[in-house]
């Protein structure tokens, strides 16, 4: 064995094929609105099947062009609004490609990219209105993010916890009906029991404060231990926001943890108003769980766990075995280690995407497109009012609009068209809806979080399903 193989022979032309890749990804990102969705060929899995043979870097491009690139989920085109995609940025090419060469390990230690992960928690925790002294750390999205917060909300209850487990106590958590799957699934990993999550009813699409205190005074009856309210800034079925404040009241009231999903909706913070008002009292929650992969656009995948109090955040998390202690100097230095904060001990390189794109474009061009993106909704709520068979199925809030094509039709068909009507133009390449139901019909849903999207791309996605509902 030589052990040669990984050896770069000839940087030449390594650096041409670099290059070349390079090249070609800032093509596809400048001509972005080219692109759209296309489904991927039949003979996908055959195509990237692994002979384990050494083709060298040229090859490995040439097929990266030809077979990967074409073949993206559309998220980065701008009449792409399905489910809620972040539409990446220009800034993520040159993150990426220094992340690549520094290949920083975020667990801890004394190297500058735990420094810049310090600086992104911090910007953040300061947008969002928490304190100094609040704590935070990257994970993977708000899925994790969620995890996170719970399980230091459960051990501001059950202080031994870590060592003995849940045992015989049951932990109750409340959370508006609608809430996001993510608190469902974060509820169950943690042992708490989907049983034990309340559906608290909404009134005028926020958690009602009256029905929560009815349901912890019954459950606490009943020989229960409520400890987690979950408020939402932003929900994924109509960009629904609950009233913070009156939640952070309730929360103090009741002896509640609260912690918000701000999955997407977390960022108008940083929007004008009346956007911004929509997540008042946000800055009062004891835990937020928010993705830059969304709303600020950064590049998949990228969320944060924020924590009011940084001693409840260790409490739930720090445990360092002998071999991994710190030092008052050397590489072993740099306290505090994120690996003390979250789930992962070895980590990737999130912070620099985030870093370069606020670097490059500030702050104030997110809150712009931010509430562009809001503006946009509205425009689109006003194009299917106007015309005749389109309805809403409620009031435009934030970014997020969902209609019917036609609501003169019976509740089934007016389902099959609309559905329909979201697969033609995804096939179509013209534009991207996503559905969902809303009470019997299924509906076009759209998630504007996208910051190439303009008036034009509205207008022309509603000709677009007009004429569809007119075919059908
Ligand atoms: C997307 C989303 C989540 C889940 O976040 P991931 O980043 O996909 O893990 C949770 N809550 C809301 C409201 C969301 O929109």
């Amino acid at each position: 064995m030589t052990g040669q193989g990984i050896k770069t022979q000839d940087w030449e032309a390594f650096r041409a094929e670099a290059r070349r890749m390079l090249e070609a990804a800032l093509d596809q990102m400048q001509t972005a609105s080219d692109h759209p969705w296309q489904p991927v060929p039949e003979d996908i899995d055959a195509r990237y099947a692994i002979d384990g043979m050494a083709h060298g870097a040229g090859a490995a491009v040439d097929q990266i062009l030809s077979d990967v690139m074409p073949y993206h989920g559309g998220n980065t085109h701008p009449r792409f609004w399905g489910w809620v995609q972040g539409s990446g940025l220009p800034s993520d090419m040159i993150a990426s490609v220094a992340v690549a060469a520094v290949n920083a390990n975020m667990g801890g230690r004394d190297h500058g990219a735990n420094y810049m992960e310090r600086a992104v928690v911090n910007w953040t925790r300061a947008s969002m209105g928490l304190p100094e002294g609040a704590s935070g750390i990257l994970v993977t999205g708000t899925s994790q993010a969620t995890v996170i917060a719970f399980q230091a909300a459960r051990l501001r209850v059950l202080s031994g916890l870590r060592k003995t487990g849940q045992g015989g106590v049951r932990l109750t958590a409340y959370a508006g009906e609608g809430v996001h799957n993510a608190t469902l699934k974060a509820v169950e990993l943690l042992g708490i029991g989907s049983d034990n999550l309340r559906k608290v009813p909404l009134v005028g699409g926020q958690i009602d404060c009256t029905a929560l205190a009815e349901m912890v005074a019954a459950d606490k009856a009943a020989g229960a231990l409520p400890f987690l309210v979950v408020g939402t800034a932003g929900s994924v079925d109509l960009g629904l926001f609950d009233d913070l404040n009156a939640l952070a009241d309730a929360a103090a009231d009741l002896g509640l943890w609260l912690h918000v999903d701000g999955a997407f909706g977390a960022w108008t913070r940083i929007a004008d108003e009346p956007y911004r008002s929509l997540s008042d009292g946000i800055g009062r929650a004891d835990s937020i769980a928010l993705d830059f992969h969304k709303w600020m656009y950064v590049g998949y995948d990228c969320g944060m766990a924020l924590l009011r109090d940084e001693a409840e955040h260790r409490a739930a998390f720090a445990a360092r075995p002998s071999y991994l202690e710190g030092a008052e100097r050397g590489l072993a230095g740099g306290e505090p280690w994120f690996c003390d904060y979250g789930i992962d001990l070895s980590r990737g390189n999130r912070a620099l995407k985030v870093w370069t794109a606020l670097k490059t474009y500030g702050a104030a061009a997110f809150g712009e497109a931010i509430t562009l993106n809001c503006q946009l909704a509205q425009v689109m709520g006003q194009q299917v009012e106007a015309e005749h068979r389109m309805a809403l199925a409620a009031p435009v809030v934030s970014n997020v609009c969902v209609f019917t094509a036609r609501a003169d039709l019976p509740v089934q068909a007016q389902s099959d068209l609309n559905a329909h009507i979201a697969q033609c133009l995804q096939e179509s390449g013209e534009a991207v809806f996503s559905t969902t139901r809303v009470g019997d019909v299924v509906m076009l849903r759209a998630a504007i979080t996208n910051h190439r999207s303009r008036v034009a791309d509205v207008q022309a996605a509603i000709a677009a399903v007009a004429r569809e509902a007119d075919a059908g």
